[in-house]
């Protein structure tokens, strides 16, 4: 009968699985009946740009490419650039035997932060502390346009990781230590996808063109690292996981959530790369989750420990654990090798193969791939747009959290006045673009500095901001006497920390980087000063608290500085309340809300407010 119909199909022109007509399943079904196993295997396997030549393309069948942090295609790439680098790779998939277009994935987690003149949003730890699901509903909508401006239909987005230790390097990439907030920030999957049509529990849905799949990480427990030490044990009994670490997943899946990537990290000693009862007994099984399971970066390698120790296990363990798509990414032949060699040897049964491949093509047909596989320029306009950028910006508004406003006794310092006579500008942060993105930022670990890409820094949104008639001085690091002297009638200082992404941020001092803390104590000794902290986390603060009149935690508010000075001026009021808690030493790490033992500087949910001059 299969045979018959398809004949049929062949005969009118249209083969079964490329007709929009058919109902999914028979799409799906038609389609894996007509693969070999070589290109069952080939949609498995996720290569980098770098190696996506048209030849390897074909060759090996690739069902998915990525930009691995920051890989992209020139400096400055237009999106004309990026959507004929995107269209010639899939050119290549769609000629071959059955067509099948492949679909590229990049990092896009705060914005399209890979590409230079994208609206760069706040980073998560930011937009957690606005309690705001519609806010990241719209952020999500805006990334998904930008990413599809440069012809990318796929975002490795959002992190759901629920960071319990700020000594962890990507604490930043998460929402907050609380997993209600977690939860509720998941809000931005239907944003970059689509609000899903059915209520079917599960089934994945990214809705056209003008959306992105997307992808919860990293499935589970990255945040619950032992001492915050990236793709480290989490060492959390059953009630601690599904408790803290689960409950995000709960509602990626119930929104539709195209994709969910495996973490590096291991649960009580097992790398959950390897660990089936959870991959497949409980996120496919009992979950019901039928989009697709995409390892890390080389993460079946790091199964063992040092990673590619014993690739056969590896390559055993990982599609036995049900991870249907391996971002390989560049030692395609060998995993392709391995594979073939454990089925034949009866290791990996056909028909785990053949779950995977399921999952793969619903989400490609889903999304409508096979119909618009090619990308044009009619969403290039998107990027880095008027609309956007007002967006981000209402989003750093909203983040920003007031820590103290006034030392004891004294009248509150902010809002500050625009019209006044001469004020200061000081700190490494004040005039850093780079620095103000954080990590995850054109290129993987972040930059240093203004030319990387569009945007404005605090300083610029200060001097955008001031009356006219008011003198900005701007001096990085200036000493006691320069600030005694320049007479000025208040000063906003804005240190923190230098970007960083995953282990390279691990640290266990926590500290603000040089010269900050003595530029906090040349300024804020000698006239009034509110101090900017641009951070990915709490950071040690206590020591200065005492001396400052003012405190605003800005965390990584992207290439929106205007959002920063909006508030300190009084544009708009303060509302932000903390979404971790302040620490007042490292000592006390790990601390969270609900601890025994709960000693914070700052209270989770902590923030004081202003009320605006005029709205
Ligand atoms: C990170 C992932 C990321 C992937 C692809 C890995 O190193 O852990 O979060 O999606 O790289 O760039």
């Amino acid at each position: 009968l299969v045979l018959l119909c398809c004949a049929v199909a062949a005969a009118e022109g249209t083969l079964k699985y490329k007709d929009p007509k058919q109902p999914l399943g028979a799409r799906i079904r038609d389609l894996m009946n007509r693969m070999t196993l070589q290109e069952k295997i080939g949609q498995m396997v996720q290569i980098e740009r770098s190696v996506a030549t048209p030849e390897v393309m074909k060759k090996y069948f690739i069902g998915s490419v990525l930009s691995g942090g920051g890989s992209v295609p020139s400096e400055k790439a237009t999106p004309e650039t990026w959507v004929n680098m995107v269209n010639e790779i899939q050119k290549a998939s769609l000629s071959t035997r059955l067509g099948i277009p492949m679909i590229y994935g990049i990092d896009a987690v705060h914005g399209h932060n890979n590409v230079y003149g994208a609206t760069i949003f706040p980073h998560n730890v930011g937009l957690g502390v606005t309690r705001d699901p519609n806010l990241l509903k719209r952020i999500g909508a805006a990334t998904a346009l930008e990413v599809r401006a440069t012809g990318i239909p796929y975002a490795f987005a959002p992190c759901i990781a629920v960071c319990r230790d700020p000594r962890w390097g990507r604490c930043y990439e998460s929402y907050s230590e609380d997993y209600r907030i977690v939860k509720q920030m998941t809000e931005i999957i239907p944003g970059l996808q689509g609000d899903l049509p059915t209520k079917r529990k599960g089934v994945p849905f990214v809705g056209g063109k003008t959306k992105v799949a997307a992808c919860a990480k990293h499935f589970v427990g990255d945040g619950g690292t032992v001492r915050g030490i990236d793709e480290n044990n989490t060492v959390i009994d059953s009630k601690g996981l599904f408790g803290i670490h689960m409950p995000g997943y709960y509602n990626a899946v119930n929104k539709g959530v195209a994709t969910i990537m495996v973490s590096y990290s291991a649960w009580n000693g097992l790398r959950m790369h390897a660990n089936k009862e959870l991959v497949t007994g409980f996120l496919k099984n009992k979950l019901k989750f039928r989009g697709f399971v995409i390892s890390d970066w080389q993460g079946i390698d790091r199964i063992t420990t040092p990673p590619h120790l014993n690739y056969s296990y590896s390559v055993y363990a990982g599609i036995s654990a049900g991870i249907d798509m391996i971002m390989v990414p560049y030692n395609y032949t060998e995993f392709i090798d391995e594979i073939n060699s454990q089925i034949q040897k009866k290791l990996i049964p056909l028909s785990r193969i053949d779950d995977a491949v399921k999952r793969i093509l619903r989400v490609k047909f889903t999304m409508g791939l096979f119909e618009e596989p090619l990308a044009d320029l009619s969403f290039a306009n998107q990027l880095g747009s008027k609309e956007h950028r007002e967006l981000a910006r209402e989003a750093v508004r909203k983040s920003l959290v007031l820590l103290k406003n006034g030392k004891t006794g004294a009248k509150p310092l902010l809002p500050l006045p625009k019209k006044t006579g001469k004020i200061l500008v000081a700190g490494t942060h004040a005039d850093n673009l780079g620095y103000q993105c954080g990590g995850w930022t054109i290129t993987w670990q972040g930059l240093n500095g203004n030319d990387h890409t569009v945007g404005t820094t605090i300083l610029a949104a200060v001097k955008n901001t001031v009356a006219p008639t008011t003198q900005v001085v701007y001096n990085q690091n200036p000493d006691a006497n320069f600030v005694k002297s320049g007479k000025f009638d208040y000063a906003i200082v804005v240190v923190g920390e230098p970007p960083y992404a995953e282990m390279f941020g691990d640290t266990t001092n926590l500290t603000i980087s040089a010269p900050g803390p003595s530029t906090i104590g040349n300024v804020c000794g000698s006239v009034k000063c509110v101090v900017v902290v641009v951070s990915g986390r709490p950071v040690v603060i206590q020591p200065y608290v005492s001396t400052i009149d003012a405190l605003v935690a800005a965390w990584l508010p992207g290439t929106e500085g205007q959002g920063v000075a909006d508030a300190l001026f009084g544009d708009y009021g303060f509302t932000g309340k903390l979404a971790r808690t302040w620490f007042k030493s490292v000592k006390q790490l790990p601390m969270n809300v609900g601890d025994l033992h709960y000693d914070p500087l700052y209270p989770f949910g902590f923030g004081l407010t202003t009320k605006p001059y005029k709205m």
